[in-house]
């Protein structure tokens, strides 16, 4: 059964949730720094690992509050430990996403909240899909969601997956990798990757 977008993200829930991603990107803090160190400045892993031990000091004020309250709080952490590119991107995302669902979301507010958080990163990023981002794993997996259907979770944790893949052979057109031209090819986005670990493990908790 699948929970995504169903009313019942109650603070056990939300604690699992929480603690999922942040054990996700604190223990993937060195393959995403080694993707960094391929097309950037090698402290993607870092970076994030930072932001969610400090989203983790204070978990259980976190699974506490209300589910828009919470990922405000989240994304105002990121921003302001996380650093780098990424870390006004996803502060942004998860802002946005605090901002535009109600407390109980079902599976429209859901999809509407993530184009709303997906638009406002473009907008803060100036970039969009196809440049080699994290972009070119939220906006797939938005689809996804949009598209509805059976073993929505299992799709959309599939779909990332195949989203981070297929930024290898891509160009990056943003970010410190732009920098790097068509040495950029051939090397997995490391925010890319980290999206798809996130959603990977909000799918596992949801689906599971
Ligand atoms: P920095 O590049 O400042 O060192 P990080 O290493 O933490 O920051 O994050 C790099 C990731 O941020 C990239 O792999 C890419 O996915 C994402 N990114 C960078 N610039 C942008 C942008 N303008 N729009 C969207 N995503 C971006
Ligand atoms: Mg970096």
């Amino acid at each position: 059964m699948s929970h995504v977008g169903s009313n019942t993200i109650d603070a056990a829930l939300q604690r699992r949730l929480i603690e999922a991603v942040a054990a996700t990107m604190i223990g993937h803090a060195e393959e995403l720094t080694g993707l960094d160190q391929a097309i950037g400045d090698g402290d993607h892993g870092l970076n994030m690992k930072r932001g969610f031990e400090a989203i983790m000091v204070d978990i259980d004020g976190l699974a506490a509050k209300p589910l828009p309250e919470a990922l405000r709080a989240i994304g105002t952490q990121l921003v302001m430990k996380v650093g780098g590119a990424s870390g006004p991107l996803y502060g942004t995302l998860f802002i946005t996403l605090g901002k535009e669902l109600p407390a109980e979301p079902g599976p429209a507010d859901t999809a509407r909240a993530l184009g709303a958080a997906i638009a406002a990163v473009m907008a803060r990023g100036k970039s969009q899909p196809g440049q080699k981002t994290m972009l070119d794993v939220l906006a797939p997996i938005h689809a996804e969601l949009l598209a509805g259907g059976d073993d929505l979770t299992t799709r959309i944790k599939a779909r990332a997956a195949d989203a981070a893949d297929a930024t290898v052979p891509m160009k990056a057109l943003r970010g410190r990798a732009s920098f790097l031209g068509d040495r950029s090819v051939g090397h997995m986005d490391p925010g890319a990757r980290s999206s798809s670990l996130m959603i990977a493990a909000v799918c596992d908790v949801l689906g599971g």
